[in-house]
C-alpha cells in the first residue's frame, strides 16, 4: 500500500472510530424547540408567538375517576386562545389510565409515568402539551400548603385532582381545576420572569414563591399553587381568576396575544 493510501485509510479509520464512540443519543437529533426535557419556562415563547408554531395539542393522561370536567376543558381552550398565536388551531385530548397504584406522587415519578404515557410530542409547527390528572397528592402537599398542580417541565405539568376533590364540592370542582390548569399554563408560558422576562418588577420577593406575581388576585400569585387558603376568591363570589395587568403585559411582549 502506497504511504498515501495508507494515510487516507487510517483517516477514514478514524473518522468511523469517532463516530463509533459518540452514538448519537435519539434526544440530541430532536432540535432543541422540539424536546421535552427541558426546563419549566424554556419552551414559553413556543407557546406564546407563532414563529416555530403554528398549532397546540394538549393531551391530558387522567386516572380513572379523575377526570377534568368537561367545563374544564372548556374554559382552557377559551383561555389558551386568548393568550396564544395558534393560528392552525389548539386541540385537547383526554384518555383514561388505570391507577398506577403508586401513593403520593413525588415530581421524579410524574416524570417516569410521563415516559410510558405521553404520546403527544412538539413534530413541526405542532406544539405538544402533556397533562397529567393525578388520583394522588403530592409528596409536597399538607394542610397548610395544598399543592394542587404542579408545571414541571418546558411542555408538562400534573394536576392533583384528588386534591381538588378533598377541598372541593361538586359545584367548585370544576372551577378549581379550570384555575388550577390556568395557572400551570402561566408557568409554561415563563411567568413569572422565568423564561418570559418581567416587563416591570412584579415577581414575588420570597425566595420559595419564585416565578409568581405578588399581585394579591392575580392568576399567578403563589397562593393559587400553594396556599393556606388558595379558594378564598370562590367564596367572594369570584368565579374564575385571570392575569393581572402586569403578567398580560409580559405575555405580549415576549409573543402572546
Ligand atoms: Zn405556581
Ligand atoms: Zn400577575
Amino acid at each position: 500500500m502506497a504511504l498515501s493510501s495508507v494515510n487516507r485509510f487510517c483517516g477514514w479509520l478514524i473518522v468511523l472510530i469517532f463516530f463509533a464512540g459518540c452514538s448519537v443519543d435519539e434526544a440530541e437529533k430532536i432540535p432543541t424547540s422540539h424536546r421535552n426535557d427541558l426546563v419549566l419556562g424554556a419552551s414559553a415563547r413556543d407557546y406564546l408567538s407563532d414563529e416555530k408554531f403554528t398549532s397546540l395539542q394538549v393531551e391530558v393522561v387522567y386516572v380513572t375517576g379523575f377526570e377534568p370536567t368537561s367545563e374544564a376543558i372548556g374554559s382552557l381552550k377559551t383561555f389558551l386562545n386568548k393568550y396564544i398565536n395558534k393560528p392552525n388551531g389548539i386541540s385537547i385530548i383526554t384518555r383514561a389510565i388505570p391507577s398506577p397504584n403508586m401513593g403520593t406522587y413525588a415530581i421524579e415519578e410524574i416524570v417516569e409515568l410521563e415516559k410510558s404515557e405521553r404520546t403527544v410530542f412538539s413534530n413541526g409547527e405542532k406544539l405538544g402539551t402533556f397533562i397529567f390528572f393525578a388520583d394522588e397528592k403530592s409528596t409536597d402537599s399538607d394542610e397548610q400548603r395544598r399543592v394542587i398542580g404542579k408545571a414541571y417541565r418546558n411542555t408538562s405539568m400534573v394536576i392533583f385532582d384528588k386534591e381538588i376533590r378533598d377541598m372541593s364540592n361538586s359545584g367548585t370542582r370544576g372551577e378549581i381545576q379550570t384555575t388550577a390548569l390556568h395557572h400551570e399554563f402561566g408557568h409554561l408560558f415563563g411567568l413569572v420572569n422565568n423564561g418570559t422576562p418581567a416587563q416591570s418588577p412584579h415577581e414575588d420577593s420570597d425566595s420559595k414563591k419564585k416565578a409568581h406575581c405578588d399581585v394579591e388576585g392575580c392568576l399567578m400569585n403563589a397562593e393559587i399553587e400553594f396556599g393556606t387558603s388558595p379558594f378564598s376568591f370562590l367564596e367572594n363570589g369570584q368565579q374564575i381568576l385571570d392575569f393581572d395587568d402586569q403578567c398580560k403585559l409580559d405575555l405580549k411582549a415576549n409573543g402572546g396575544k
